[in-house]
């Protein structure tokens, strides 16, 4: 699990050792590490690093079954005004971080007999957002990775799914300023912001058994956000 340490991460660390042994990476842990059974401080976007944090999971258990990459950030600017810094550390975390992590565990995943990959995407991916091109396009890239990776690690059982959120209370949303979160409350069907937690359960679906014949799909988990502009 990557982004553990905090917000939706978090909470999909607390869903899944429900039902898993669960180790968690993030740049920290100033909270603890929830319900999380190892942790570890890793930079994502370090490839070495991911590498060896993955060999230390798999030489202590075996293997591995259920990878969630949920690490993420944003930096946020009109497309003019986007420094490089900010355009490239958007696409290193938000996109290569994913890819880094995939790329260590594919062939985990593939000796797995429940393998399950799933990507914390964004419904901003799908859309487009005011001031986020860097951020919506890392997680348009994200469905792409998605779903070429689902393709390649089909022939061994794997499934890989994006689950792409609206807007969730989060100390990534929390700075908001008001008015914007009020529009985004308003413009969303069911009228509220989400939970971590909501988030969790569609992941924990997507991980479960349930879910074996699901792959290469983008499951919005938005309070019908995407939705905004159609007439009923
Ligand atoms: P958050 O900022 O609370 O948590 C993100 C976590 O990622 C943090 O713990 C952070 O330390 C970690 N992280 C950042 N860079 C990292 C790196 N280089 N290596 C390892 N870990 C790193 O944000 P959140 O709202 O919980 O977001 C979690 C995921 O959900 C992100 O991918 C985000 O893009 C996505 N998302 C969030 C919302 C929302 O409204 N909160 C909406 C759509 C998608």
């Amino acid at each position: 699990m990557t982004g553990g340490g905090r917000g939706i991460g978090r909470a999909i660390v607390d869903a899944l050792a429900e039902d898993a042994w669960v180790a968690a990476v993030d740049l920290g842990f100033p909270h603890g590490a929830g319900a999380a059974q190892r942790h570890a401080e890793v930079d994502v976007t370090d490839s070495a690093a991911v590498e060896r944090a993955v060999s230390e999971v798999t030489r202590e258990r075996g293997g591995l079954d259920w990878v969630v990459c949920a690490a993420g950030i944003t930096r946020d600017h009109v497309s003019w005004k986007m420094p490089d810094a900010d355009w490239q550390s958007v696409i290193d975390v938000n996109l290569t971080g994913v890819f880094n992590t995939a790329r260590a565990v594919a062939p985990h995943l593939r000796k797995s007999t429940a393998g399950r990959l799933v990507f914390v995407g964004s419904i901003n991916g799908l859309r487009g957002k005011f001031g986020q091109a860097n951020y919506a396009a890392a997680k348009a890239g994200l469905v792409g990775l998605a779903r070429t990776l689902a393709l390649e690690l089909a022939r061994d059982g794997v499934t890989v799914n994006v689950v792409a959120p609206g807007f969730i209370d989060t100390p990534m949303t929390e700075n908001l300023p008001e008015p914007l979160r009020a529009a985004t409350v308003a413009r969303t069907p069911l009228g509220r912001v989400g939970r971590p937690e909501e988030v969790a359960a569609a992941v924990r679906f997507l991980c479960s058994g349930e879910s074996g014949f699901i792959t290469g799909t983008v499951l919005p988990v938005d309070g019908g956000q995407l939705l905004d502009g159609v007439q009923a």
